[in-house]
């Protein structure tokens, strides 16, 4: 199900039990991190020009009623939404005890798919 609140798009994820929170602006994304992490949003504030996109699972806890993969996409590109998806892909898998790798294999599949996809998707109608 996909809602929308304020300027955030949230996907709901019924068979995790979670929602992907999308936020296109450095602003929204620190609004929502301040909003759903409280005292301890501090080191997930970013700065503009500091990145394309970012993501973070923010856990369910007092300030944030639901597990939270927060995805920002700053660029509006779609290559940069499909290479945050990956991570968050990887976020999910991991919190939901799907075996996966962190760090830098999570950095390469993402940038291998964005380069797949930027390249290949062209061939392909836009509905
Ligand atoms: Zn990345």
């Amino acid at each position: 199900m996909l809602n929308t609140s304020d300027d955030r798009i949230v996907l709901d994820l019924p068979m995790f039990g979670g929602r992907v929170m999308l936020v296109r602006t450095y602003s929204e994304w620190n609004a929502a991190v301040t909003e759903l992490k409280g005292d301890d949003a501090s080191h997930n504030l970013i700065e503009e020009d500091s990145h394309l996109g970012c993501e973070v699972r923010i856990a369910k806890s007092d300030t944030c009623p639901i597990t939270t993969f927060l995805v920002g996409v700053y660029d509006g590109t779609r290559r940069t939404l499909l290479h945050e998806l990956s991570h968050a892909t990887f976020d999910i898998c991991g919190y939901y005890g799907i075996p996966t790798d962190a760090g830098d294999a999570n950095e390469f599949y993402a940038y291998c798919i964005e380069h797949l996809f930027h390249n290949l998707f062209r061939y392909f109608k836009v509905f």
